[in-house]
Order: structure tokens, then sequence, then C-alpha cells
């Protein structure tokens, strides 16, 4: 049994070597190719909702199983492959769905959750805006209310998923100023008037982004995720799980780059012995692991918090900002081990270390974490 924590047991022990089954047959084999390429394969969603990967952290009724700690553990284990962007596509939904089943009407619940956790439909989250993704409070996108429908207009910048989704979930301004006027609201993607473009980034290539633009999309009333004018409270919300699950990435993804800078320093030869021969790299290899295990203890401490019913906002935040940092760090020298050899193509570090810095800006940056731990705090 798994010493790291005692929330982990057997079961979950049980539940990790299913997940890197699953990596080592469907995601490894391919996720390079699929970086190449720019996508990967839909039916790799249905893959992964037949093997339970997708229903992970979500309600049994609706076809999930297993709460936070489960919602951790195949974030964690999917990033240990190293393939960022198929973890983020593959994984969107952990963002996208809980609105909908923390806030949405049980017929919405019951419609849309099953067929995204079984693979069979795909569904992302728009918050953020091509103005601005840290000032949550001040997104332009509107909802106009017109009878029973809602009508939108606006524009999202950085979505997940956004270009291959099935369904969004939204936040509009159907309100005044500020954050008393949001809202959250789903809208299905083969609305008229919707159109979406991949944006070209530096990593994740085989993760879509999309720039979505709304120009007139008729919404029914009865999408409206939670209360009128009330969605800010859901978001702040959704955004504490997602922050967790990113910690959880973030210790994945620098297990992977510990492990290829251990195996690569114990290969490559110069001056006549192996670089892990050298004290300076392995102290640089004992460092890496000195972070991931302080991101383990931290992140495993507020899961357990979590699942006694606390919500921890200031301490996942600064969890979110030490983890990015550190996974950061760990990159960047698991990339000096590898010498030239961290710039080629074709070689996980270079992957990662390349992808690194999107874990500290996406789902709330360094600066916005620290901010928001700073006045949680109370002093
Ligand atoms: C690959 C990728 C995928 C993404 N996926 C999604 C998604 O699925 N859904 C979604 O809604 N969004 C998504 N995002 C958007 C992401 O959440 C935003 O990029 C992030 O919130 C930052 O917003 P911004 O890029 O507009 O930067 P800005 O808000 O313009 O900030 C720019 C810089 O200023 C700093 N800054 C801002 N305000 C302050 C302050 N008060 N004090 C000090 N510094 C400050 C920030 O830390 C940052 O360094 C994604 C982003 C990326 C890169």
């Amino acid at each position: 049994m798994s010493l790291r924590h005692p929330i982990y047991t057997e079961d979950t022990d049980t539940i990790r070597d299913q997940i890197r089954r699953f990596c080592d047959q469907e995601i490894e084999p391919h996720g390079e190719t699929w970086e190449e390429e720019g996508t990967f394969p839909r039916e790799l969603y249905k893959k992964a909702g037949d093997a339970g990967l997708l229903g992970l952290g979500f309600p049994e009724e609706y076809g999930g199983g297993g709460g936070i700690l489960f919602y951790c553990l195949v974030r964690e284990e999917v990033a240990a492959t190293g393939f960022g962007g198929v973890r983020v596509g593959l994984m969107a939904h952990g963002i996208g769905l809980p609105p909908v089943l923390n806030l949405g009407s049980e017929a919405l619940k019951r419609r849309i959750a099953p067929e995204v956790l079984r693979g069979d439909k795909i569904i992302c989250l728009a918050i953020s805006e091509p103005n601005g993704g840290s000032d949550v409070a001040n997104i332009k996108t509107t909802a106009r209310a017109d009878g029973d429908h809602y009508v939108v207009n606006g524009e999202k910048a950085f979505i997940s998923n956004g270009v291959r989704a099935d369904y969004m979930s939204v936040a509009v301004r159907t309100g005044g100023e500020g954050m008393g006027g949001v809202s959250l609201l789903l809208i299905e993607a083969d609305t008229p008037g919707i159109s979406r473009t991949n944006m070209r980034k530096s990593g994740w290539w085989s993760s879509d982004t999309a720039q979505i633009t709304f120009d007139n999309v008729r919404v029914p009333k009865g999408n409206l995720l939670g209360p009128e004018n009330g969605g800010f409270r859901g978001i702040m919300n959704n955004f504490n799980l997602e922050r967790l699950g990113i910690a959880a990435t973030q210790i994945g993804t620098s297990r992977c780059a510990y492990n290829e800078a251990v195996r690569y320093a114990h290969e490559r030869m110069t001056f006549g012995r192996h670089l892990s021969e050298f004290q300076v790299v392995r102290h640089k290899l004992v460092e890496m692991a000195m972070r991931i295990q302080s991101m383990e203890a931290q992140t495993d401490t507020l899961i357990w918090r979590v699942m006694q019913g606390e919500s921890c906002i200031a301490e996942i935040a600064m969890l979110k900002a030490y983890c990015g940092a550190a996974h950061e760090w760990i990159a960047a020298e698991a990339a000096q081990i590898f010498g030239g050899a961290s710039v080629l193509r074709g070689h996980k570090v270079e992957r990662i270390f390349r992808e690194s810095k999107i874990l500290t800006i996406g789902g709330g940056s360094t600066e916005v974490m620290k901010d928001l731990a700073s006045r949680q705090l109370g002093w």
C-alpha cells in the first residue's frame, strides 16, 4: 500500500494502477505523434470514459465515482505521462462540468453529465476574454433577457477544448458592472451565432485552445446555472477545485521531468563519467525530489482538509502558486541536465520545459493567487 499519506488506501492504489495502465496503452504510444499533429482523436474520450477515467471525482448518480481525491489522482497520473496537451484536452470536463452539476437544474444535469462522463460529448469552461482573464468580475460578454431566452454577445479567449466542445459553461454579464452582474450559462455549441477558431500556442499542441465569438446567440433561460447575477460565487468555487487539480497536475508533470532527468543522468557520459556521478548533478536531482515531496505533502493535506468539508481558499491559492514555482524550477533544471538535447523535439523534458509557464498562468496566475491569499488570510 502507498505510504505517501493516509488518504491513500489499497483502493486508491488499485485505481492509480488502472489509470497508469490506460496511459501506458492509450497515450504513451501516440502522445508524441499527436503533439506534432496538433490534435488527438476524439475516440480517446470514449476510451477514457469506458475505462472510468472521466468519471473519477464526479457523483455516482451521474455516471462518476469517487470524490476530490480521485479527481486529483487521475489528473496527477495523466499528467505524469508528460503529454500536457492530451492531459488538458482529456480532462477539461473537470472544470466545465462542475458548474452544471453544482448549479444546473436536475433535468440539465441528467441530460448532460452522463454523456460527458461516458466520453460521448465534450464540455469546456469559458470564463476568460481577450481583454483579460484575471479580472473575472469585469467580463464583457453580455446575456440580455428576451422572453424565455437570453441573447448572448461577446468574445471568449484561451478556452481549452473550446473548438470541439459540444457544451460550454460560459460566464456572461446579465446585470450591472462588477461581480454582482455575472451569471453562468450552459450554451450548446451548435447554437447559431457561435464561431470558434484555434489559437496557435507554444505548448499543449495536441489540445485545442479556442477564441469563441457569440453573435446574438439565443440560449433558453432554463440553461442558467445558479441564480441570475449570482454566478461569481459559482465561478470562484469552481476555481478552487480547478486549482487543487492543477497542483496534482504539477506533481505529475514534475515527477515525469524528474524521472527523465534521473534516467538521462545515469546514461549520459561527460569527462569519462556518468552525469549522475557529479555531485552538482546529484544535488540538482535531490532538490527536485525535495520539491516534489513538498508539493505532495501540501496537496495531500489540502485534499484531506477539503474531504473534511473545509474550503481552504487561501491555502489552495498558495498551493497553486507554490507548485507553479516548484514545477517551473524542476522543468528548467531537468532541461539543464539534458544539455543540448533539451531543445530537441521528441524528448519529454523539452516539451515539459516549454509548457511549464502555462501552469503558472492558467486557472489563476501566481500573482493573482498571492493576492487572493493575502486577502483571505485576513490580516
Ligand atoms: C493554454 C491556456 C489554456 C487556458 N484555458 C482556459 C479555459 O479553459 N477557460 C478559461 O476561462 N480560461 C482559460 N485560460 C485563461 C487563463 O485562465 C488566463 O490566461 C489567466 O487567468 C490570466 O489571464 P490573462 O491571460 O488575461 O492575463 P492578465 O489578466 O491580462 O494578466 C497579465 C499579467 O498581469 C498579472 N496581473 C493581473 N492582475 C494583477 C494584479 N492585480 N496584481 C499583480 N499582477 C497582476 C498576471 O498575473 C499576469 O502575469 C487558459 C490560458 C492558457 C494560456
